[in-house]
């Protein structure tokens, strides 16, 4: 005979176990984080806080949706944005939470925008409908809604025609003007800690990242740390 079903439930008191255990991993990580020879920019550490935050926050079942006997509510992101580089810009990592404002659910708190991003890419200035051969000015039409692939195939753009087909612009050995284009990434707080748990280590490790995961990831480290000392210093240890 072969048991088919014989489960045993978690209790709020093993989902409260779950989060200790979480804060215990938080802190030794934190403090190999700031402590680590490395600097701060190159450790390895903050894989493990990615996975851990994800576990306690983002996942479909996070834990902190998981504890019925206590509202937990956290507290929004200052709208202080510090730049970078080149407007690449985040909210102040020195004052990252705004502490005396009302106080969000999980869900709010992790949808707010914690980064934006710009991606500059060198684009031909004009291409053609590969279906009616026509022409199209990338470089004075702002509101171009074309779709660019860049990988190790080649670029393509492809985008819906006014001739009402769709099509596509291969412009990997393209010879003619280029001109310079950017567009804006913003990242919530959920996509930080998504990204990198789930493409750069955390729990899975990506072969190649898109450019949007390559930024969220190389960026999004330093917020990684202010959060899991956010949730420390604020929750953890009263749970
Ligand atoms: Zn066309």
């Amino acid at each position: 005979m072969k048991i088919e079903e014989f489960n045993f439930a978690l209790t709020e008191i093993g989902i409260t176990q779950h989060i200790k255990d979480i804060e215990e991993i938080l802190n030794v990580n934190v403090a190999l984080i700031e402590g680590g020879r490395q600097g701060m920019k190159h450790s390895p550490f903050y894989k493990v806080i990615s996975q851990q935050l994800r576990i306690l926050l983002t996942d479909n079942e996070a834990l902190f949706q998981r504890v019925p006997s206590k509202k937990i509510e956290f507290s929004p992101l200052n709208k202080v944005f510090v730049e970078y580089h080149g407007g690449t810009k985040g909210v102040d990592l020195n004052n990252t939470f705004d502490l005396n404002a009302s106080k969000l659910d999980l869900e709010s708190w992790l949808d707010q925008v914690i980064m934006e991003c710009v991606i500059p890419l060198e684009l031909p200035s004009e291409i053609r409908c590969d279906k009616c051969n026509n022409r199209i000015r990338l470089e004075d039409n702002s509101s171009f809604g074309g779709r660019i692939y860049i990988n190790k195939l080649g670029s393509v753009i492809r985008f819906s025609h006014d001739c009402g087909k769709n099509s596509s612009f291969d412009f990997t050995n393209y010879q003619g003007d280029m001109f310079n284009w950017y567009t804006i990434e913003y990242f919530t707080i959920r996509d930080v800690i998504k990204i990198y748990a789930n493409k750069n280590g955390g729990a899975h490790v990506q072969n190649s990242l898109n450019y949007r995961n390559f930024y969220g990831a190389h960026l999004g480290d330093s917020y990684l740390l202010v959060i899991a000392k956010y949730l420390l210093r604020n929750f953890l240890n009263n749970i």
